[in-house]
């Protein structure tokens, strides 16, 4: 890891760029909201790159925040509303502050659950920042090149929050910076190393796949609304549409499921299915697992599931791709109603930011009247408290879910 790439503005404040706001763009700051857009911003003084940190002030002069410099409609995300250093200290505090949250929430349960996220991003005042526990593993992913920069400082003060229980950090940040900086960025442990890839979470046994996996190698954020599966799925045959490693098939098992089918479009996700369950319930001939594309099998299918989960990537990445969106997930639940039996539960989840809340149900439900089903809903489902929303910051409340008893 190239640990020279630091630039002098980080830790020398004093001289930091400063950004000047057009007048009166400072009032979502003063309402604590992190992030500066482009368009808010009126000049900078001083030489300024994507990473550095900057000061923000408004166009009278006051000081009003401090945070990473970025190109794009996000100009700067913000570290902190005091002035004051980002620096090692800086680091320690937040972390600090939100491994006490976690404690708060005692998800770290040696023997029971070791999986769990340390730093959620705004939800916990580190903007570009995602740090997820995997037993005595850090998995630490940098979403802008402030935090990549600063990774170093990170993981050290991330060594001092955790003590003895962390035996390594992983960075994955290959695919989550901005391809444009071109950092040539490769994954990599920033200390120590581990092989002990098996993590657990409600007692469950998961294979972590941090080196090649997606995000960091596993959805920390659905074990809330897999517990509430495992609930559901006594006597039922499950369909596990878009089951990446699992999770939900797992749990369907250790719940009394009649049947679990697991799909998923990647062949490399149907082996970790299949690993998944084999370490939980070896040569139980109850699962099986297919690779195919979830329209194509949900055309193609039997109606013979009645718990279904649909769990797709997010459709929406962007504001742009909205309508899209919201017509997709129509379609994928319309196919779901029409196939299900009078009895029959649907899981349904959507990842995307872009996609809020009542958006997402206005999608449902209008598959629900394609396919004139009579639909209940029994549960709206969100992400855990380990994905914590900032509350000046709602556009962090990323995972809804809906859980429907179809009559
Ligand atoms: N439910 C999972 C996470 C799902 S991630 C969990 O709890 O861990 C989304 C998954 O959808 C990815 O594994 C991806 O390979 C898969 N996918 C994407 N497009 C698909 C398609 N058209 N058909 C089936 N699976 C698809």
């Amino acid at each position: 890891m190239n640990e020279n790439a630091i630039p002098a503005s980080l830790t020398a404040e004093a001289s930091a760029p400063r950004v000047i706001l057009r007048k009166g763009k400072e009032e979502s700051l003063r309402r604590f909201h992190p992030w500066v857009f482009s368009g808010a911003v009126h000049h900078i003084d001083g030489e300024v790159s994507e990473g550095d940190v900057v000061s923000v002030y408004t166009a009278e002069g006051e000081f009003v925040a401090r945070g990473h410099w970025q190109i794009g409609s996000i100009a700067v995300r913000v570290l902190t509303f005091n002035d004051e250093p980002i620096d090692e200290d800086f680091w320690l505090s937040r972390l600090e502050q939100a491994r006490k949250v976690r404690l708060a929430l005692t998800l770290d349960v040696p023997g029971h659950n070791t999986i769990y996220r340390l730093v959620h991003g705004e939800g916990d005042n580190l903007p570009g920042l995602v740090i997820d526990i995997y037993g005595g593993v850090a998995v630490m992913q940098a979403h802008s090149v402030g935090m990549h920069y600063s990774r170093m400082q990170i993981a050290h003060a991330l060594r001092q929050t955790m003590g003895e229980s962390l035996t390594a950090i992983y960075y994955k940040s290959e695919t989550t910076l901005p391809f444009k900086a071109s950092l040539g960025q490769e994954n990599g442990f920033l200390y120590g190393q581990s092989d002990a890839d098996v993590a657990l979470e409600n007692g469950l046994r998961f294979h972590i796949d941090w080196l090649k996996g997606q995000k960091t190698g596993f959805f920390v954020d659905q074990r809330d609304n897999r517990s509430l599966l495992e609930h559901y799925a006594k006597g039922r045959a499950v369909l596990n549409m878009f089951c990446y490693t699992g999770g939900f098939s797992v749990y369907a098992m250790r719940g009394g499921a009649r049947l679990v089918h697991s799909v998923d479009s990647s062949a490399k996700a149907v082996e970790l299915v299949n690993d998944n369950v084999g370490l939980n319930f070896p040569d139980d001939l109850r699962h099986e697992a297919f690779a195919e594309d979830a329209f194509r099998f949900l055309d193609e299918m039997k109606p013979q599931y009645d718990l279904i989960i649909l769990d797709p990537p997010a459709f929406a990445k962007h504001k742009d791709s909205l309508k899209n969106a919201l017509r997709g997930y129509t379609k994928l639940n319309a196919r779901a109603f029409e196939k299900m039996p009078s009895g029959g539960i649907l899981f349904t989840f959507s990842c995307s930011q872009a996609v809020n809340k009542e958006q997402f149900r206005l999608a449902v439900f209008t598959a629900a009247a394609i396919s004139r089903r009579r639909v209940r809903i029994l549960h709206q489902l969100h992400q855990p408290a380990d994905h914590p929303i900032n509350i000046y910051h709602p556009e962090g409340e990323y995972l809804k879910g809906l859980v429907l008893y179809v009559e």
